[in-house]
């Protein structure tokens, strides 16, 4: 099974045909609210794709504590290791303009609460359950580093997609053994610019020097690269129609992470994560927008 450790959040979204100026008020044509947050977003990717899966992370004690916990299970997320914490769940509030541009405001709330006892009652917890240990960087940057360093202790093989890219210790990289950033993440945490397959690859390095076991860079549109000390994989995009990019990134590490966690090799899994990112910016939103099993296998060919 697979153990996410990371931030749960209430989208919530109003649409307009442009976005306001400072003080402005603008009429909205519509507002949606939804699951968000890349721990909830990955862990709904991973259980969609069939992974026993288990959120670690905490909501308040308001109405979208209810509506997030609510939706996690419904997508198939196994809830029992969220924890309740007093105030206010987690808030992305977002707005889109008539050409799909976004500004966002990311509120961590009861995020911030997640700790590192939590982690580890979680790993004691699971530890005989759960192979896969799936990270991202909403909540704070210790705890997600206490996270790698006691996920690899009990044995899980530690998957950290470095999103947002904001700082991290330098000691996390020797535990990680996958990182999956996009090109900007690993443009920002390298500081070697990202514009293709070569560059990626000297930023995998970079990684790799770090002790990161596997670099999986993702290239949007264009594909992933893969990298390991021994070798590196060019993999194809799947051809779809972009509607709303919001989440591939979350459906390719919660099904990559869903993918090796259910026993597929390296490659298969890339590939079936690829399917996943690229069916993800088929559909707009983040939890809304995360492919079942179905789809996925449909698209991979396998
Ligand atoms: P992020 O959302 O983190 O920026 P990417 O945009 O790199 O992540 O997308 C993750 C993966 O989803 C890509 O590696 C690719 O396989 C797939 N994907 C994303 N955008 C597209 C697209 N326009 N067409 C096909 N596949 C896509």
């Amino acid at each position: 099974g697979v153990l996410v450790v990371g931030s749960i959040s209430a989208d919530v979204t109003a649409f307009a045909d442009r976005l306001p100026q400072p003080g402005e008020t603008v009429l909205g044509n519509d507002v949606t609210l939804v699951l968000g947050g890349k721990g909830a977003n990955q862990a709904v990717a991973a259980a969609r794709f069939g992974a026993p899966t288990w959120m670690v992370g905490c909501v308040g004690d308001d109405a979208f504590a209810d509506l997030t916990a609510g939706d996690l299970r419904r997508y198939g997320v196994n809830t029992d290791l969220l924890r309740s914490v007093p105030g206010p769940t987690g808030v992305a509030h977002i707005r889109v303009d008539a050409n799909g541009q976004n500004d966002i405001v990311n509120t961590p709330l009861a995020n911030g609460h997640l700790d590192a006892d939590q982690v580890d009652g979680a790993l004691a917890a699971l530890a005989s359950q759960a192979s896969v240990l799936l990270l991202q960087l909403e909540v704070r940057a210790g705890i997600t580093a206490h996270a790698a360093e006691a996920g690899r202790r009990a044995g899980l093989a530690v998957v950290l997609d470095p999103a947002p890219a904001v700082a991290v210790p330098e000691t996390v990289w020797q535990h990680v053994d996958i990182v999956t950033p996009n090109e900007s993440e690993a443009g920002l945490i390298t500081g070697i610019e990202v514009t293709g397959v070569d560059t990626a690859r000297k930023a995998a390095q970079w990684f790799l020097d770090r002790g990161v076991r596997q670099v999986v860079i993702t290239l949007g549109g264009a594909g992933a690269v893969s990298v390991t000390a021994a070798e590196s994989h060019e993999y194809a995009p799947f051809a779809v129609t972009a509607v709303d990019t919001t989440a591939a990134g979350d459906a390719f590490t919660g099904t990559l992470g869903a993918a090796l966690a259910l026993g597929l090799g390296s490659a298969d899994a890339i590939r079936h994560a690829m399917a996943a990112g690229a069916l993800a910016v088929t559909k707009r939103g983040a939890s809304p927008s995360l492919p079942d099993r179905d789809a996925v296998l449909a698209l991979a060919g396998r």
